[in-house]
């Protein structure tokens, strides 16, 4: 069996879940109508609705060109490919993320190079640059739960030692820094449409958005063969396209992201004003130049490990994001050099925490949430 659907069943024994999907798309018929336009129209790959989907994402965070792929770690790897970083390159990434950030860099050839993330989950702008060498080619920063990097200083950086910026925006949409929506600052702005993301789908979707028009017209091709039409080969390419189905699933569903956000932020807000009174916890700052889209709501715990426990016992779904950091990884251990440490990531993983914060958490949730919380400190 699938794993995330046996997660999935484990989940439904909880008061407050992290999962929202039975109630996100419980008016199923309003996404069949879209599904059955496809049928009709016997367009399965590409064809409007892709293009129709791809406008409303790009639009919404002010974005030039967008391209529909087949998930998030595809987005990342089509990028990495139109900007010709493989064999023999370097590809600079925080060592505190998914493990999808990695997976596109070592499927494209390059080698992983970890940069230690700070107590706020994000890249550690000033561990930067002793990483680089001549070989490196790009950095694939990470919008960790939702909270843009500081662009400001990355941007910088990258200029200054010739870096391409990916972002992997996955956690990011409709976040922004200093007024600019996050994908925006690099070279591409990466977004995956799993299930578990804000803009969702039912199944794997991605999309790579760019002010570049010649790494837009280059990742169209990489995305469909390196077809320019049913005869015209002008590159290798992948199969990496969006789904139909997904897309028109996609039409429908980001019509409701801004409510989504909306809520998911007041929900964010109610955590914050009580949980940053507790001693034994350590909210990341909520800087005014970030507006943050709260796609996971972490923080530092003192005794995280009893925590979990005790509101796990108390029907609340309190999770770990997560638990192994990358360079612990087996696979991983062949890129870390001896002399390398990341004292900050391996701090984050055994003392981070996440609450449920969905649109469906509602003010009980959350003052049950908060009610526990405080009440498992204050009987120590
Ligand atoms: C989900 C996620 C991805 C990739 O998403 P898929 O669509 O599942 O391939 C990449 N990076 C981060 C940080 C993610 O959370």
């Amino acid at each position: 069996m699938n794993y995330l659907i046996k997660q999935y069943k484990k989940d439904t024994n909880f008061k407050i879940k992290h999962n929202y999907l039975p109630e996100q798309f419980s008016n199923v018929n309003n996404y069949i109508k879209n599904i059955k336009k496809v049928v009709k129209r016997n367009a399965f790959t590409l064809g409007e609705d892709v293009e129709k989907f791809e406008n409303i994402f790009k639009r919404k965070i002010k974005s030039k060109y967008c391209v529909g792929v087949n998930s998030g770690t595809d987005a990342i790897f089509l990028s990495l490919k139109a900007l010709n970083i493989g064999y023999n390159d370097e590809v600079l990434l925080p060592s505190f993320t998914f493990y999808a950030t990695l997976n596109p860099i070592v499927a494209a050839g390059a080698r992983p190079v970890f940069v230690d993330c700070k107590k706020d989950f994000n890249i550690d702008p000033s561990k930067i640059e002793n990483k680089i060498t001549p070989k490196t080619k790009a950095i694939v920063i990470v919008h960790w739960a939702g909270r843009v990097c500081d662009m400001n200083k990355i941007i910088k950086i990258a200029k200054k030692n010739r870096l391409k910026i990916i972002e992997d925006s996955c956690h990011a949409y409709l976040s922004k820094y200093k007024n600019i929506y996050a994908g925006n600052f690099g070279d591409t702005g990466c977004f995956s449409l799993h299930p578990l993301k804000n803009v969702n789908v039912w199944g794997d979707g991605g999309m790579i958005i760019t002010r570049n028009y010649s790494l837009y017209k280059k990742i169209k091709l990489l995305r469909n063969h390196g077809l320019l039409n049913r005869e015209r080969m002008k590159v290798f390419g992948y199969n990496s396209r969006l789904d139909t189905i997904q897309a028109g699933i996609g039409i429908e569903m980001i019509k409701t992201i801004e409510k989504i956000t909306k809520l998911r932020n007041h929900n964010a807000k109610l955590l914050d004003s009580e949980l940053a009174q507790i001693n034994e916890i350590t909210l990341p700052e909520r800087n005014i130049i970030r507006y943050e889209n709260f796609q996971l709501y972490c923080f530092i715990a003192k005794k995280r490990d009893k925590l979990i426990k005790f509101l796990r016992k108390n029907g609340v779904d309190a999770k770990i994001h997560y638990p192994i950091p990358m360079h612990k990884q087996e696979p991983v251990k062949k890129y870390i050099k001896k002399k390398e440490s990341f004292p900050n990531t391996e701090f984050v993983s055994k003392n981070i925490l996440s609450l449920p914060v969905h649109q469906y958490i509602n003010k009980k949730n959350i003052r049950l949430m908060i009610h526990l919380i405080k009440k498992f400190y204050n009987s120590r």
